[in-house]
């Protein structure tokens, strides 16, 4: 045979292939968007495990009118222009792939509004038709993407989604993983037209420690100590538990870098040598953990869903990690000093 280019379709449906695994993956993506147009609310409509709907707006900066095709292209992004941005990316997102990817296997109408725009303009694909052609919308300033009919042109996939029960919990558990990312950002989640997360942006440590009580439980608030650490440029802060609420699984870990919920085998390592000796065999600690660090020093480009980064200085990140958590927990022990903070 020949060799022959694919057509731009398949493309996006064999990009889909890495980045779309259920609804979840979905949201996941949508959200970021928000997130990177620097929304303050965002709402999540879900209807059948979001399999049949997935709708989310926000009220971020929206885009123009001449972009809303390009925002639905193969490879399109405002957020990077060269290597040396991608380099220094802080934004969730910067490949360009998740909405054309969407759009290939499911039917996608963006809407979006940019503050000074008159009307809000709407355009939509689906796997096999593409409507570029905007059309005005009373939508207010932000955007709203609403997907429907997941995975109804690629049967293969749509069969290995789990009930709608199964597909949604990823969903709400993937939404209380993002809100702990960002406590300014206010959160609604509906699921058949019913609300199941409604959380107000955060501003102060009681608003955040009882978002982290709706998500957690407020058994891991009053079971953890809030730690902050800055050392040779690296900044670690969050909440960690104390040996004495430990859980048999590693159901209640969360840790981002710069903001990006991740995981890694290095962080796992350095978090279990620093609880080594206060946890029993087999325990493991519950953690918020945030770590900041300058982005040209993680590569966040190692994976298409974005779930793992390399550290360009693992061990050192490793150490400060583990210094950080160890001093914090030796805070802890009777007649040691209270607040763990350097
Ligand atoms: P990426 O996020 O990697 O740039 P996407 O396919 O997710 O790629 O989105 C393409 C582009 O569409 C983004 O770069 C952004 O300019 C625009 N966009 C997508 N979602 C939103 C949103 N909610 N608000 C504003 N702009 C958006
Ligand atoms: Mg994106």
């Amino acid at each position: 045979m020949r060799i022959h280019a694919l057509p731009t379709q398949l493309v996006n449906q064999i990009a889909a292939g890495e980045v779309v695994e259920r609804p979840a993956s979905v949201v996941k993506e949508l959200v970021e968007n928000c997130f990177d147009a620097g929304a303050t609310q965002i709402v999540i409509d879900v209807e059948q495990g979001g399999a049949r709907q997935i709708r989310i707006r926000d009220n971020g900066c929206g885009i123009v009118k001449d972009d809303l095709a390009l925002a639905l292209s193969r490879h399109a992004t405002s957020k990077i222009a060269s290597l040396d941005d991608l380099e220094h990316v802080i934004s969730m997102g910067f490949r360009g792939e998740a909405l054309p990817s969407i759009s290939s296997v499911a039917r996608l109408t963006l809407i979006s509004r940019t503050a000074d725009a008159e009307c809000a303009w709407q355009v939509s694909a689906d796997g096999t038709e593409q409507n570029f052609d905007p059309q005005p919308d009373p939508h207010p300033p932000g955007t709203t993407v609403d997907v429907r009919d997941l995975f109804y042109n690629t049967p293969a996939r749509r069969k290995f989604l789990k009930a709608e029960k199964t597909e949604f919990i990823h969903i709400e558990s993937l939404i209380q993983k993002l809100a702990l990312a960002r406590f300014d950002v206010g959160f609604v989640l509906n699921h058949n037209q019913r609300e199941v997360l409604n959380l107000k942006p955060a501003a102060t440590q009681d608003a955040q420690e009882k978002r982290i009580a709706a998500i957690c439980g407020s058994a891991f608030v009053e079971n953890s100590v809030k730690i902050d650490f800055a050392a040779s440029g690296l900044h670690l802060h969050g909440w960690v538990g104390l040996p004495t609420f430990s859980r048999s699984q590693q159901d209640m870990q969360f840790f981002y870098v710069n903001g990006r919920l991740i995981k890694d085998r290095l962080v796992a390592h350095a978090v279990k040598q620093a609880y080594q000796d206060v946890l029993y065999h087999g325990r493991h600690p519950v953690f918020v953990l945030y770590l900041e660090l300058d982005p040209a020093l993680v590569d966040v480009n190692a994976h298409p869903t974005k779930l793992e980064v390399r550290f360009r200085e693992g061990r050192m990140v490793h150490d400060f990690l583990f210094q950080a958590l160890h001093r914090s927990l030796a805070d802890q022990r009777p007649g040691a000093a209270g607040v763990a903070q350097q």
